[in-house]
């Protein structure tokens, strides 16, 4: 499989250099040039794994071999603490939940990471490399690609969070993480301060030539490739089906929009937002327009620019690169820009005290608790459905023990933590507290990839 630039004056690229690649060199972003077609369910229900093996093999055709492949397919997803990995519960008449939360963090974001790293690990052994990921967070990132990183021989991976600005549970799965090559850095800022940071380090050449930078970010095609899995998986055991999705930086909903064009019955695309609803405005008004971004119960979805929209610009507009690149242009320049939209979606904003009365309701009649953000798409599907035995799909993208202060303002009741994690509080922590400086924290990283190549660990703080 070959891959092209969304902006079209990129050079066209195999697997292997567009996982490694991140953003492609003309700012675009990399998708197939064909889209394969997917076979639609076969008879009865299939393994996890075997679904995703058969739904990603075409997009890595060409860079690995079958048997690697299968074995790293079949590993990643080893961890998931359900046999199903991906599991289904019918929460109402035909309306079911999908918990993509039984990775190692607890959130969506693991079901492609821990496939990615992998796939990172076997690149660079192949090429005799080593590479560092710089990630900033406001939460689940960081941990998720903590995670899908940790011990890695040809991997650094060094995290930025907001100092005393992720909740207790977030910092915790990233500073109790024991590898050499996992480094922690609080900042002395907000998630803005840490992102600019980022953006400076990957702007900096000779830096990001010397450490060799790389992202793992929710641009990367690979992540878009892993989601498909789930919404093939729950299709093949539902059928023909809407599905709900709490949406921020657009990644997720993205692959069921990908999913559906690849011939997976996914029927509608129920885009859940919260307050920060620049995807939700443009299904509505076909006009993209960014706004400041405000904080909420559902953290992982506070964000104003959903990079991954296009993708959908890119086949909207016939995959013509330099309309995408002028129809961008103008909305840097102008804050606003018309922007072709999909019929499929329909999506539903949900407030904080909605939000919240979502938590009690699914509570109060089915016994379930779910998280916030789990909530937003819940929420939409009740809003957006039609009549009252549409199937639908809502993905539920936490564990609601990552945000318990939300489930128990709603509830009253304080979910706990998975048992692997029941001591997660008394773990020891390891970070360095920054300034929000470049300087500064450019010789930290140097000093960081430096130690753990000879095996070393960085500086223990209380
Ligand atoms: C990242 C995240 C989201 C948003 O997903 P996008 O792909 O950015 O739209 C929703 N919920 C949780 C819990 C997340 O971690």
């Amino acid at each position: 499989m070959k891959y092209v630039s969304t902006r079209g004056r990129a050079p066209v690229l195999d697997f292997a250099d567009v996982l490694l690649a991140g953003l492609a060199t003309d700012g675009g972003l990399y998708v197939p040039e064909e889209l394969p077609s997917l076979p639609g369910a076969t008879d009865g229900r299939r393994p996890y794994v075997d679904v995703a093996v058969e739904t990603m093999w075409p997009f890595v055709d060409g860079a690995m071999a079958p048997g690697p492949f299968v074995a790293m397919v079949a590993d990643a997803y080893a961890g998931f603490d359900h046999p199903d990995v991906c599991p289904l519960t019918e929460i109402d008449r035909r309306l079911w939940v999908q918990e993509l939360w039984h990775g190692p963090t607890l959130a969506f974001k693991d079901v492609a990471l821990q496939l990615v790293g992998r796939l990172f690990d076997a690149e660079l052994t192949r090429r005799g490399e080593r590479a560092t990921i710089v990630v900033a967070t406001s939460g689940d990132t960081g941990s998720a690609a903590i995670e899908a990183c940790a011990g890695r021989s040809t991997l650094d991976i060094v995290v930025l969070h907001p100092a005393g600005r992720v909740s207790d549970v977030q910092r915790r799965l990233m500073t109790t993480v024991d590898a050499p090559n996992v480094h922690n850095v609080a900042v002395e800022g907000t998630f803005d301060d840490c992102q600019d940071l980022v953006k400076a380090m990957f702007a900096d050449d000779a830096f990001r030539r010397d450490l060799r930078l790389s992202a793992m970010n929710s641009i990367n095609w690979a992540r878009v490739m892993a989601q498909l899995v789930y919404y093939r998986s729950a299709t093949e055991a539902v059928g023909r089906c809407a599905f709900a999705v709490p949406t921020g930086n657009f990644g997720n909903v993205l692959a069921g929009w990908y999913a559906r064009r690849m011939g997976v019955p996914v029927d509608r695309l129920l885009i859940g937002s919260n307050r920060n609803d620049i995807v939700c405005r443009w299904v509505a008004t076909g006009a993209l327009v960014s706004e400041e971004v405000v904080p909420t119960i559902s953290p992982a979805m506070d964000v104003q620019v959903s990079s991954n929209v296009e993708r959908v610009l890119f086949e909207l507009l016939d995959r013509d690169g330099a309309r995408v690149a002028e129809l961008l242009g103008r909305a840097r320049a102008l804050g606003t820009v018309e922007a072709p939209c999909d019929p499929v979606f329909s999506a539903a904003r949900l407030d904080d005290d909605e939000t919240r009365s979502v938590i009690a309701e699914v509570h109060a009649s089915t016994g379930h608790l779910v998280d916030p953000h789990t909530a937003v798409g819940i929420g939409a599907a009740r809003r957006l459905r039609r009549g009252g035995d549409e199937p639908i799909v809502c993905l539920s993208t936490a564990h609601p023990a990552k945000f318990p202060d939300a489930v128990e303002a709603a509830t009253g009741i304080r979910p706990p933590l998975p048992d692997r994690l029941a001591d997660l509080a008394e773990r020891p922590e390891r970070f360095d507290l920054l300034p929000a400086d470049l300087g500064v924290v450019q010789a930290h990283v140097r000093g960081c990839v430096g130690t753990s190549a000879r095996g070393g660990a960085s500086q223990h703080l209380p």
